[in-house]
């Protein structure tokens, strides 16, 4: 047997990848894992509570830091002067937006991916997202319904420790907890102004340690955590699966290798990936018995549509010709922010607990009548507020000096505003292609976008302004703004559908257990997979899918479907 021939590939690290690792070593099979760009150092590549102050560009980070780079947008949130150096963000690869479309795409190369610093929501998907075609008849019903991914959900839970409460609401199921997060002062006024209009305003379900968990330790409330945990206390591949897998010995990690194509065999089955040694500046070839795809739903897509062969002329498994279509997202965007009087001059307190998703707004809308809103489906809100670290309502208020300093601290606890989470709807108008004119660095050809909001999410967000207004009204708070626009698309992170599942070949990429209708050693462990977005985030149901492909995969290696090497 060759040094680089393995039982599995797997490309990208992240919560799609690392759980995939992690799964097959353990059941023995020797994995060759890809990742495109550095291994993740926690010392050296997380905030460890420095602060912006002790930074040499005071968090805005170093102005000639893409000089030379193709892709030269800096990523918002997760990006910061704390890693900068170490080179763990995509700015390498360049993309192209058709006319009309402002796409931003948001890369984390570094091993573990995004979910080094993700927002944590993990909400379970249910029947009304399942079987919501059935309900206003729009689009396609998922090949999977709730009874039976439920099983898969609560490992992923159990495993990832996500903390909330039992809540009895069938549009959002509950799940196998921890203790929620502690409330903060605000939550309650909030709560109190939501129950007035109607609206719920409950624990989120967050993938953060509320209690030691499987040898990780309790999350202290630092309210770091979109720069990474240092200590582990929330879930990402950099503490839970990479280091599970590389325990086992199984496991082969290459870094800085970004995969181009899948190679083919005589039969136009899989047989291995190409890819780019970033710093030899080559190309190279890993082979397996299987492939699993998880370099993040576009990405997926991209890699597939570059694996041109006699047997598949417009991309590997695309006889459908629905490869990169069907591009979903959720419009984000502020529809209100203010303060709240009653708190003016209280004293500070720590709500920076959990840099995110304490509580929010589960789907209300549109739950006992598909059809009672002007718009179908759902979204949900996040609420923000209180004393964070920075005090970025300072805008708001006018004057200058010692008045200004005052007036800073006494709104300190007040601010409070919102957060829309609303999916868009599949649309043949929203797809990734290849670009014809345009090579990266490396000689790929480059991936391109073509989206433009719907009518159906822009309700949505017309409609979430308008509850803001109540709300705010309701719970006796002050509404400075809005946000004029939504952010812009690719904003959220939460990208799905390129390479949708489905038990029609001729109409999805996959069959529902994710492998490729086309290539049955060809399978695809991100969110690439789901038909379209809910009102919930899509990290946990990555976890929870991709458990529950690797089961089935390793059920096809003891079946003799895939032989080992
Ligand atoms: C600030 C922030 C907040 C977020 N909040 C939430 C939240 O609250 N809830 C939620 O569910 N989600 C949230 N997300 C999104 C979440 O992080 C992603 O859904 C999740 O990490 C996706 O995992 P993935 O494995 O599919 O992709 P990624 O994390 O992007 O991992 C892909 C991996 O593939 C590798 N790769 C890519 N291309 C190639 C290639 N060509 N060759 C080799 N390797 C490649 C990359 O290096 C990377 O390691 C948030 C993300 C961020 C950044
Ligand atoms: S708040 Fe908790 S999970 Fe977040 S970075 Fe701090 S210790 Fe880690």
């Amino acid at each position: 047997m060759a040094d680089n021939t393995y039982d599995v590939i797997v490309v990208g690290t992240g919560a799609g990848g690392g759980t995939a690792m992690k799964m097959l070593c353990e059941a023995g099979l020797r994995v060759c894992a890809l990742n495109s760009g550095p291994r993740t150092d926690p010392d050296k590549d997380y905030r460890n509570h420095r602060q912006v102050y002790d930074l040499k560009y005071r968090g805005y980070g170093d102005p000639l830091r893409f000089k030379d780079k193709p892709h030269q947008e800096p990523y918002s949130v997760e990006e910061s002067e704390y890693s900068e150096g170490r080179d763990l963000f995509e700015h390498d690869v360049a993309y192209s937006n058709a006319p009309g479309t402002d796409w931003y795409w948001k890369r984390c190369k570094a091993t573990g991916g995004k979910a080094n610093f993700w927002g944590r929501s993990s909400a379970r998907f249910g029947d009304i997202d399942f079987k919501a075609a059935d309900l206003d008849g729009f689009g396609e019903n998922w090949p999977v319904d709730y009874a039976e991914i439920a099983p898969w959900f609560s490992k992923a839970e159990r495993y990832m420790g996500v903390a909330s409460t039992i809540q009895n609401r069938p549009s959002n199921p509950d799940g196998d907890y921890l203790p929620p997060i502690p409330w903060r002062c605000l939550d309650y006024i909030i709560k109190k102004g939501a129950e007035k209009i109607g609206v719920p305003y409950l624990p989120d379900r967050c993938a953060q340690l509320t209690v030691a968990h499987e040898g990780h330790p309790a999350c202290h409330y630092c309210g770091n955590c979109s720069r990474g945990c240092e200590v582990g206390s929330f879930f990402s591949p950099t503490w839970f699966t990479i280091p599970e897998a590389e325990a086992t010995k199984n496991l082969t990690l290459l870094t800085h290798a970004l995969v181009r194509s899948v190679l083919l065999d005589e039969n136009g089955q899989a047989k291995g990936v190409a890819y780019v040694d970033r710093n030899a500046k080559k190309e190279v070839e890993v082979y397996a018995k299987v492939v699993v795809l998880a370099a993040s739903c576009v990405e997926t897509a991209h890699i597939m549509l570059n694996s041109k062969s006699r047997h598949w002329p417009t991309g590997v498994a695309n006889s459908s010709g629905q490869l990169g279509r069907n591009l979903c997202e959720h419009l984000y965007g502020c529809p209100g922010y203010g303060y709240l009087p009653r708190l003016l001059g209280q004293p500070a307190t720590p709500d920076s607990i959990a840099d995110s998703t304490v509580a929010w707004m589960p789907r209300w809308q549109n739950l006992k009548n598909p059809r009672e809103e002007k718009f179908i489906r759902g979204y949900s809100v996040y609420m923000g507020g209180g004393c964070g670290e920075f005090p970025g309502y300072y805008g708001e208020l006018e004057g200058f000096g010692a008045k200004f300093k005052r007036d800073i601290k006494r709104y300190y606890p007040t601010s409070v505003g919102a957060l829309i989470q609303a999916p868009t709807l599949p649309s043949p108008t929203n797809y990734v292609d290849i670009d014809p004119d345009k090579q990266d660095i490396f000689g790929i050809p480059q991936l391109r976008f073509h989206f433009q909001w719907g009518e159906n999410e822009l309700l949505m967000w017309q409609h979430s302004k308008q509850v803001m207004v109540d709300l705010f009204k309701a719970m006796g708070a002050e509404l400075w703004g809005t946000d004029v626009e939504p952010n812009r698309p690719g904003t959220s992170l939460h990208e799905t559908g390129v390479c949708r599942f489905g038990n029609d070949p001729k109409k999805f990429v996959t069959n529902k257990w994710a492998q490729t209708h086309d290539v049955p050693n060809l399978y695809i462990c991100d969110a690439s997979i789901f038909p379209n977005c809910t009102d919930k985030t899509t990290t946990m149901p990555i976890v929870a899918f991709t458990m529950r492909t690797c089961d089935y995969m390793l059920d096809n290696f003891k079946k003799g479907v895939h032989s080992r090497t």
